[in-house]
């Protein structure tokens, strides 16, 4: 049985007192780690004062990027050593906005995964097609190549760990969710990728959530679908009443 993760990605939004405001207000009230991953995906400037907010309590602070090597001349970017220091758990990798807006390619993913998991971080791979691709039948074919290439080279081991995130890029922000027949249609794309890559066993495993206009009025359709596990939460997750009513979901 695999355990369902919701993760809201805050994306380029909140203060840092505004940050620290909603895990007063959803720390204690989400349900528990043994039940469901509750994770919150915050801007690198926050992520220190998360963690020591959330210590002791069943929520998960992850990043929503990260650099792939561990020191070094990149000004502006975040190591994954730093992220473990800080007390990150997760890290989300390949989200279509840094895939189209800061040239993030399957290539650079597969680097930042193989660097999260050596630092004991646990990647969220995001995959998923454009408009255009689904429109020209080609959405099976982008989810398996940006599957195989994120985690290529990987153990069995190391991919059991991972989450996988599919996310159409159609459904993002726009209030136009893929229907969970859709949904789920393509996590049992990306789980027979995985299957036909490394094995039934491992591809049984892996989490795969779903992204796009998610809320709270249509999670618990998505979650009831087979190869839905999770999701991956923007707008729906900035306030603390919404994000938690999402983590009850799960
Ligand atoms: P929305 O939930 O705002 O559509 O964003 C989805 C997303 O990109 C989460 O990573």
């Amino acid at each position: 049985m695999r355990k369902p993760i919701i993760a809201g990605n805050w994306k380029m939004n909140k203060t840092k007192a505004e940050a620290v405001s909603f895990l007063q207000d959803v720390k204690n009230s989400v349900p528990a780690a043994d039940k469901v991953d509750s994770v919150v995906c915050s801007p690198d400037l926050f992520l220190d004062a998360l963690v020591q907010e959330a210590e002791g309590t069943d929520v998960h602070i992850a990043a929503q990027n990260m650099h792939f090597e561990d020191n070094g001349a990149f000004t502006g970017e975040t190591s994954p050593a730093a992220l473990k220091d800080l007390g990150v758990t997760f890290v989300v990798l390949g989200h279509s906005e840094r895939r189209d807006m800061f040239g993030e390619t399957d290539e650079s993913v597969n680097k930042k995964v193989k660097a999260a998991l050596n630092h004991g971080l646990t990647p969220i791979v995001c995959v998923g097609e454009t408009l255009d691709e689904r429109e020209s039948d080609k959405t099976n074919d982008v989810v398996t190549k940006q599957v195989n290439g994120a985690l290529e080279g990987l153990t069995e081991d190391q991919v059991k760990g991972i989450v996988v995130a599919y996310e159409p890029v159609w459904a993002i922000g726009t209030g136009k969710t893929a229907t969970s027949e859709q949904a789920n249609d393509t996590c049992s794309v990306i789980r027979a990728a995985l299957a036909n890559t490394f094995s039934a066993e491992t591809a049984d495993q892996v989490r795969i959530q779903y992204g796009g206009s998610v809320k709270p009025a249509n999670i618990q359709e998505l979650l009831g679908q087979s190869d839905i596990d999770g999701a991956l939460v923007g707008g729906a997750s900035l306030e603390a009443d919404s994000f938690l009513k999402l983590a009850e979901a799960g």
